[in-house]
């Protein structure tokens, strides 16, 4: 067996001994004589599951009462849909647009109601996060949305949008679960697990309760209100329960770790090596203004495409794979979720040591 250093956005590295314990309870999980692919929903032992990952996970983010924890099938991209579909009780929504995915989530609900762009970054290529203590907030706004970790241009909500009272909805898929996040101030935070959590398939949603309510807009589908599935306890119909499985494994995972400011801790140090040395490079360059750099998803370029492609192809045979930039940004891209060790970091860091002496 030989394993790579994976660099890939999504879906992404995960950590070795949550897929080693996989592994071992992959034919016979815990004396019950069949795979966690292979049992009913509705058994103990996966009801135990459920209950234990959303346990783990409301420690993990120290969720508050009022809040729901969903598992929904789907992706982030069904909850670019459910939440007008859910949340859109006047029709009108605010979204802030700091890249690909919060675009895509404004153009889905603008098929619902009137999604309204109240802030951009895109006159730089999304290169950074715009001012947003003062926004011109709409007077009957549902919710104002906004993407936390911008994956694909490596920028990071540091300080959230000043929202003016009304419920902020955040995607937070590419950063779930790697620092602490006050839930308290979100009205609705969702994420597909597949990028610092878990296989793909799925996305977790934490709602605040008073949110969740048998309104939705008309026509909506009986399976994309939240309401079934906080009543269901996501066991509405077959939840992806593998996926569950997984992702508790991952939270287990994190609590011994030490938990979510261990893992901050562990990331700040992490994507310092990488960046310390390209503020330092003469042929590799970041692309984002410093002080909203993402800690998950770093880009970078050394300003020719063709040294571009050689150092994706060189790195791979290297066994760092995963590198190349996102087709609409070109460059590179190294994502260090979680589950990416320093020792995957500082060896990215020297082969571009090794690879700008040979080609500066
Ligand atoms: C990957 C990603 C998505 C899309 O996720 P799917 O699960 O494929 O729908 C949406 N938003 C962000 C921020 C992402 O990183």
């Amino acid at each position: 067996m030989s394993r790579v250093y994976n660099f890939s956005a999504g879906p992404a590295v995960l950590p070795e001994d949550v897929l080693r314990e996989m592994a071992q309870e992959m034919m016979d999980y815990r004396g019950c004589g069949m795979s966690v692919m292979e049992m009913s929903h509705r058994s103990k032992e996966f009801e135990t599951i459920l209950e234990q990952a959303k346990a783990d996970l409301r420690e993990l983010l120290g969720i508050p009462e009022n809040y729901e924890v969903l598992f929904i099938q789907g992706g982030a991209h069904l909850q670019f849909a459910m939440v007008p579909m859910n949340l859109m009780k006047n029709r009108v929504a605010d979204y802030i647009v700091t890249g690909q995915w919060a675009k895509k989530a404004l153009s889905e609900a603008k098929l619902y109601g009137t999604a309204n762009k109240i802030a951009t970054s895109e006159d730089e290529t999304f290169s950074y996060i715009p001012d947003c203590s003062d926004l011109p907030i709409s007077e009957n706004a549902d919710y104002v949305h906004i993407c936390e970790n911008n994956t694909i241009y490596g920028t990071k909500f540091h300080t959230l949008p000043n929202t003016k009272g009304k419920p902020l909805v955040a995607d937070v898929s590419s950063c779930f679960l790697s620092e602490p996040m006050d839930v308290s101030r979100y009205g609705l935070i969702y994420g597909g697990v597949q990028k610092n959590i878990g296989p793909a398939g799925m996305a977790i949603v934490i709602i605040r309760k008073d949110l969740i309510s048998e309104e939705t807009l008309e026509g909506t589908p009986t399976y994309l209100k939240y309401k079934i599935h906080a009543d269901a306890g996501s066991l509405y119909n077959t939840p992806n329960c593998y996926c569950i499985y997984a992702c508790g494994k991952v939270f287990e995972w994190l609590k011994r770790m030490g938990g979510l400011s261990a893992m901050k801790k562990i990331n700040e140090e992490k994507a310092a090596v990488l960046y310390d040395f390209l503020d330092h490079s003469k042929l590799f360059h970041g692309t984002v203004r410093k002080e909203d750099r993402s800690l998950m998803n770093v880009p970078f370029v050394t300003g020719s495409k063709e040294l571009d492609g050689r150092f994706v192809e060189e790195a791979k045979l290297a066994g760092l794979q995963n590198l190349k930039g996102h087709r609409s940004v070109g460059g590179m891209r190294a994502s260090i979720y979680n589950a990416m060790p320093i020792q995957g970091v500082k060896a990215l860091v020297a082969f571009m040591e090794k690879f700008e002496k040979e080609n500066g």
